[in-house]
């Protein structure tokens, strides 16, 4: 991020005091904030191509910050960190694939929130970069279960390919670990959620012999995600 281009942020939230005290850590941050506290004209001014970054609260009055990702998405990039009040909301979000770039749970240390933003940020802008590049060198091949990048083999065990495949399949989506297990696992096998992070681990580490790109988003708390 460049210190002479401050970020606009947008807070969509009906609890002005949470909103007001964020709205204040940012500007410390050097990032400009506008607090939305209804979610009808949300989508609008989302897309109006003036913010960098959206907070969305889920809870909202008049239309729900699920429905108003869901419809961003349809024609929008824009990094949304998606908040809300329930820990075991998360899951749920994840699993209906809002397209959110991180979430959040209340409460929550404004300076967490700060943090978050800005690593999002430099994410979604370094990565849009790195990411378009690679991608377009990357080869998956589910027919001969073969993965090249730059015509290099990047040679994975079944398992890691079968893993890799899922998260490759669908760009940006986050999977939890308990989604990658059920999808890539038998039913009845009693693997542990660590194995998906030994096998990921395994991924990166062959990526890393063959490119600089890591392909794998890990998304804190929830999952991973392919970031191509
Ligand atoms: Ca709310």
């Amino acid at each position: 991020m460049h210190k002479d281009t401050p970020k606009n942020i947008l807070i969509v939230e009906d609890e002005v005091a949470i909103a007001d005290v964020v709205k204040e850590y940012l500007a410390e941050a050097q990032m400009e904030a506008v607090l939305l506290s209804s979610g009808v004209d949300a989508a609008t001014t989302i897309l109006s191509g003036a913010f960098d970054l959206v907070i969305l609260d889920l809870m909202l009055p008049g239309i729900d910050g699920l429905t108003i990702c869901q419809e961003v998405r349809k024609t929008s990039e824009i990094p949304i960190i998606m908040v809300t009040a329930k820990v075991e909301e998360i899951d749920r979000l994840v699993g209906l694939e809002t397209g959110a770039d991180d979430y959040l749970c209340k409460p929550f240390s404004p300076r967490e929130l700060v943090a978050r933003v800005k690593a999002v940020l430099r994410r979604t802008s370094n990565q849009m970069v790195l990411s378009n590049e690679s991608s377009q060198r990357l080869v998956v091949d589910p027919e001969r279960w073969i993965v090249t990048f730059n015509g290099v083999n990047i040679s994975l065990t079944r398992r890691e390919f079968i893993l890799f495949e899922i998260l490759h399949s669908k760009p940006g989506r986050v999977y939890s670990r308990a989604q990658l297990l059920e999808l890539a696992y038998d039913h009845d096998s009693d693997v542990i959620d660590r194995a998906i992070d030994s096998h990921i681990k395994n991924i990166r580490i062959k990526f890393e012999a063959v490119c600089e790109w890591d392909p794998i988003r890990s998304v804190y708390g929830i999952g991973y995600s392919y970031d191509g």
